[in-house]
């Protein structure tokens, strides 16, 4: 199928952006890298009157280093984040989660601002930005909103964003060197959405875990953080004893429905 017809615009600065969506309103789609939008448009999924492409806003694509922070600009493309070293350094988890994400091609263009602000609940970022606690800014002519990650995944495709607020930059907090993290997922094949992940991140010293975040995705409507399992397994030496309780304390946490696969 072709998508439906609609206008197409294309401004030349964030601000210009923020207007254009004040202007429209719910009959307009912003588009960034296009890798998830453009299947939902050719399918009817999505028929929006108006476009607004800000994949240019260069102002949004960066990863840098604030005093306190790792600073993520929403527009940074997959690819982009691949090859960063900040990333490979700072946020490690991130780095380990992206090689899972499609393929090359959609890499190229696929935004991490993108990702999370379409919230599939299939995809790797979502359940990084829980697992790392990251912070996201909410960008409108209003002002900056920052949103914990843990509060930003309201539901299938869904999120705390506003109608009139753009998703600008994710914030992660540098590691510390007690910092621990691990990232798998299970898939038919390299580069499929998973049928089940877990990103997770913790603070660890001599054996034991004094943080946890499980951060799992594809089992429900949202990225979802495993907080009664991540407890049983925290202030103890992880044994046999500790994982039957984190496996049975996970049953409560989630919700996994049946699916296609
Ligand atoms: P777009 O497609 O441009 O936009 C997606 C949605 O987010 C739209 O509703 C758009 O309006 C909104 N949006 C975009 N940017 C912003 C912003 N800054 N602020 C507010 N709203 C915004 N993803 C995975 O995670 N794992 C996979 O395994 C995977 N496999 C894929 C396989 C195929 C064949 C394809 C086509 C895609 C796959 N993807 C996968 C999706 C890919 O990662 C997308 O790049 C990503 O989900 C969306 O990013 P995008 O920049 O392309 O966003």
């Amino acid at each position: 199928m072709k998508a439906a017809a609609f206008d197409y615009l294309r401004p030349a600065t964030l601000s210009e952006a923020l207007a254009l969506l004040v202007q429209h309103g719910p009959a307009a789609k912003l588009l960034a890298g296009g890798q998830s939008l453009l299947p939902a448009l050719n399918l009817r999924l999505s028929q929006p009157a108006l476009l607004i492409d800000i994949s240019r806003l260069d102002e949004l694509r960066h990863v840098s280093i604030a005093p306190d922070c790792l600073r993520i600009g929403a527009l940074t493309r997959h690819s982009d984040l691949l090859a960063s070293p900040d990333i490979a350094r700072h946020a490690p988890l991130l780095r380990d989660a992206i090689r899972h994400v499609a393929h090359p091609a959609i890499r190229s263009r696929g935004t991490i601002g993108g990702s999370l602000a379409n919230a599939d609940p299939a995809a790797e970022l979502p359940a990084c930005a829980l697992a790392l606690q990251a912070r996201l800014m909410a960008r409108s002519l209003r002002g900056t909103r920052v949103i914990p990650a843990a509060d930003f995944f309201t539901g299938l495709f869904e999120t705390a964003l506003a109608e009139d607020e753009i998703l600008t930059e994710i914030e992660i907090d540098f590691p510390r060197p007690d910092d621990v993290h691990g990232f798998q997922e299970l898939s038919r094949r390299s580069g499929d959405y998973a049928i089940v992940g877990l990103a997770a991140h913790g603070r660890r010293s001599l054996g034991v875990l004094s943080e946890l975040q499980l951060g799992y995705f594809s089992v429900g409507t949202r990225a979802t953080l495993a907080t009664r399992a991540a407890e049983t397994l925290v202030g103890r030496p992880i044994d046999t004893d500790a994982l039957d309780l984190a496996g049975a304390a996970l049953a409560q946490d989630l919700e996994p429905h049946a699916d296609l696969q």
